[in-house]
């Protein structure tokens, strides 16, 4: 399990307990495969985090995205709290409900309209109905690599088995569970990435039978890619041009690439976009929003959405109090995420070629992805990853042993390669989490390389 048990003996002795009655110990799937086992937390603050052993983390993980300013500030908490002693949920409205609909839809340019639920999921599920009942066609476009939640007819070829997922440029739609509904998969293309012919040549024969395009506007879920100069402006002309409709998945993005998200940091209006995480800090929030033409659907009752606590006053009044601080400043919070990240992202480079070791280091201050090449996979120096095809030229192992070695010296982050930062990151946090990276180089990894 740990090539450091005694460092873990509380969370080995909770997660016997816990499997006997929560299914695998954890309550989402994606938990399962945490390293160097799934642990047991007891509070965080800031940029730091302690298990139930008392070992202390800086935690690049931040809830998989959601804590843009860090755990627990104290400005959202006491909002949250407040509300939560004026009542828990009134399946009803409430005035902090159009309080923040008015702020999402002044910082969100496609936002005329908005709804808010509790789960990415829900909302992405929201937007593909909306589609298709918008244009009256069934078929929806995703990408290879992207995640869009765990429900049924979006969960396809998130890291699909290469050997089964056919050519490249015409990949196999491939279900992520076994019991998702058969036939879904039947209105369901996954095309590359980062390939605008590609998609131009599909839509040009098929576009009577797409109702969207559905993608994350930077790949967070592989490899936080970028997208390529030119691509989404493309990818939104097309849509115009073929009366597809053009959804933003925003859930991890969202608010964090700027504050109107990867969209307003390449000015590119999506017709339908979803946000999650961010939005609200840590209070659980979701927010499905876009052009009047095709929220209007909702609005007149037309296509279906709800959901008992959707809009739970205590989560909407957390959502407003992160918008508060995010907003502060002129939004100078973004600055200094830029400032930090990218003087981590520099200072692993500079490990790299001092140990001689080989890695992809891509993305953003605010998130980015660090992993190792397989050996012989001879990625030119300052080679990007481009797509999830690329992707596979990653050594999944090794950076496994990496991030379990960097979880004993008490930097937490997850095996997908993804880092998130927070604003109550700091200088000190980058030169500790430096020194613990070029301990487990040098004394873990090249030997392995
Ligand atoms: N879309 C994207 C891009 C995501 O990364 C996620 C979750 N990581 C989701 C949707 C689903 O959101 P949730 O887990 O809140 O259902």
């Amino acid at each position: 399990m740990t090539a450091t048990p005694e460092r873990y003996a509380r969370s080995i002795a909770d997660l016997t307990r816990s499997k006997k009655t929560l299914a695998g110990g954890v309550s989402s799937n994606v938990r399962l495969g945490d390293k160097p086992f799934p642990l047991f937390f007891d509070r965080g603050l800031g940029s730091h985090l302690w298990d139930v052993d008392g070992n202390e983390y800086i935690d690049y993980v931040l809830g998989r995205g959601p804590l843009l300013l860090g755990h627990t500030p104290k400005e959202v908490v006491q909002a949250t709290v407040d509300q939560l002693w004026r009542g828990q949920i009134y399946a009803a409205q409430h005035e902090l409900e159009y309080e923040l609909s008015e702020r999402v839809s002044r910082i969100i340019p496609c936002a005329d309209l908005v709804r808010f639920g509790i789960s990415g999921s829900e909302a992405v599920h929201g937007a593909l109905r909306l589609a298709r009942a918008a244009t009256g066609r069934q078929t929806v476009l995703k990408f290879e690599g992207q995640y869009h939640g765990w429900l049924d007819n979006i969960l396809y070829s998130l890291s699909p088995d290469p050997t089964r997922a056919g050519h490249a440029l015409h990949p196999a739609t491939l279900a992520e569970s076994s019991g998702q509904f058969s036939g879904a998969d039947s209105h369901v293309v996954v095309l590359p990435w980062n390939n605008i012919e590609v998609l131009s040549q599909y839509l040009e024969q098929h576009h009577n039978e797409i109702a969207a395009i559905i993608t994350e506007p930077v790949m967070c879920n592989t490899a936080v890619i970028p997208p390529l100069p030119g691509y989404l402006e493309a990818m939104r002309d097309l849509c115009t041009q073929h009366g597809v409709v053009l959804i933003f998945d925003e859930v991890i993005t969202g608010f964090r690439l700027s504050l109107a998200g990867a969209q307003g940091r390449f000015n590119i209006k999506p017709d339908l976009t979803i946000f999650g995480k961010a939005i609200a800090n840590g209070m659980p929030i979701s927010c499905l929003a876009g052009r009047e033409q095709f929220m209007g659907l909702i609005a007149q009752g037309k296509v279906g959405h709800g959901g008992t606590y959707n809009s739970l006053p205590a989560a909407v009044a957390g959502a407003i109090a992160t918008l508060d601080l995010l907003e502060k400043d002129g939004a100078a919070v973004y600055d200094t995420l830029e400032t930090t990240g990218q003087s981590l992202m520099q200072g692993i480079r500079n490990l790299t070629a001092k140990h001689d070791i080989q890695a992809v280091i891509q993305g953003y201050g605010a998130i980015f992805y660090l992993g190792f090449p397989v050996q012989g996979a001879n990625l030119p120096v300052g080679q990007a990853i481009t797509d999830y095809r690329s992707s596979l030229a990653m050594d999944n192992d090794l950076y496994t042993i990496f991030v379990s070695a960097m979880v004993d010296r008490g930097v937490r982050i997850i095996p997908r390669g993804n880092w998130f930062l927070s604003s109550a990151h700091n200088q000190a946090d980058v030169e500790s989490t430096l020194k613990a990276i070029e301990e487990v180089f040098a004394e873990v990894i090249a030997s392995k390389v």
